[in-house]
């Protein structure tokens, strides 16, 4: 940064002052509360990323998502918490089959690297500590449109222990 002769600022733009080359930026203080400053440019980039999309299908709002780590760390705690309730002698064999069954929707490179990340920490972290007690109510499903784009939508599920396939 030095070198680059460069500033750096944790804080999120807000408006863009074209005709005054400045960028209204925005972070909260200690207190929590938002303060506003201008950043002027000579060149501007924008390169804010992208919001995550759900393609228009019904109930994906209330997934977990994998963009962030923070998401990938809920998604950790949560498998954990499952498994951790999965164990109790009070818990059904109803409760458990949902407690374990695990669907990822999306087989892009994100959807199929979970997966194969998902079936590896089952079978070198968890194994045989938990697994193997619970092998015959466990599933893992990837849901994805047709590979091959073609106008017709197909889904194709492939359980664990296909997941090599994959
Ligand atoms: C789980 C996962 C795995 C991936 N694995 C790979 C991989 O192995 N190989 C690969 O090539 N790609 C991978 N990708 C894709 C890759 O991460 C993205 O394509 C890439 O990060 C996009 O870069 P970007 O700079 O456009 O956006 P981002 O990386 O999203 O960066 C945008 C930044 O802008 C900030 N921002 C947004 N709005 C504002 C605002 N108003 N003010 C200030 N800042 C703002 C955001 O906080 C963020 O830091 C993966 C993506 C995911 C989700």
């Amino acid at each position: 940064m030095t070198r680059a002769r460069a500033h750096f600022f944790e804080a999120s733009a807000e408006e863009i002052d074209m005709s005054n080359k400045l960028v209204l930026v925005s972070q909260p203080d200690q207190n929590g509360v938002p303060q506003k400053f201008y950043v002027p440019y000579d060149k501007l980039v924008i390169s804010v990323g992208s919001n995550t999309n759900t393609h228009g299908v019904d109930g994906l709002e209330h997934v977990h998502f994998l963009k962030s780590i923070a998401d990938a760390r809920n998604i950790r705690n949560h498998i954990m918490d499952n498994f951790e309730l999965a164990c109790l002698p009070t818990t059904t064999d109803e409760q458990r089959r949902n407690l374990l069954s695990f669907v990822v929707a999306g087989g892009g490179p994100t959807g199929v690297e979970f997966a194969s990340e998902l079936a590896d920490m089952m079978e070198e972290d968890l194994t045989p500590y938990v697994l193997t007690s619970f092998s015959a109510v466990l599933k893992m499903t990837l849901v994805s449109s047709s590979i091959k784009r073609s106008s017709v939508c197909s889904y194709r599920s492939v359980s664990i222990s296909h997941i090599e396939y994959i």
